[in-house]
């Protein structure tokens, strides 16, 4: 399976919940890495909206490493 942020392939057993984030489908787990930036942001998302927030601004970033990493292969 894959991660629902990096989209890191992992084993069922590593994998974790992503609560507060929700994603489009209801088996989506993380990776332990992207789990680090879920526990974090479970101390800091109050409310729903707030996770939503941070969830984009996650998604953005890795989306901006996974844009610069496939950049960087063609210099
Ligand atoms: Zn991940």
């Amino acid at each position: 399976m894959n991660c629902a942020f990096c989209q890191t392939t992992m084993k069922v057993y590593e994998s974790n919940s992503p609560a507060p984030f929700v994603f489009d489908g209801e088996s989506d787990r993380v990776c332990r890495d992207c789990d680090d930036f879920v526990s974090a942001a479970r101390f800091f998302a109050r409310t729903q909206e707030q996770a939503q927030y941070i969830q984009s601004l996650l998604e953005m970033a890795f989306h901006q490493r996974e844009t610069r990493k496939e950049s960087m292969k063609h210099l």
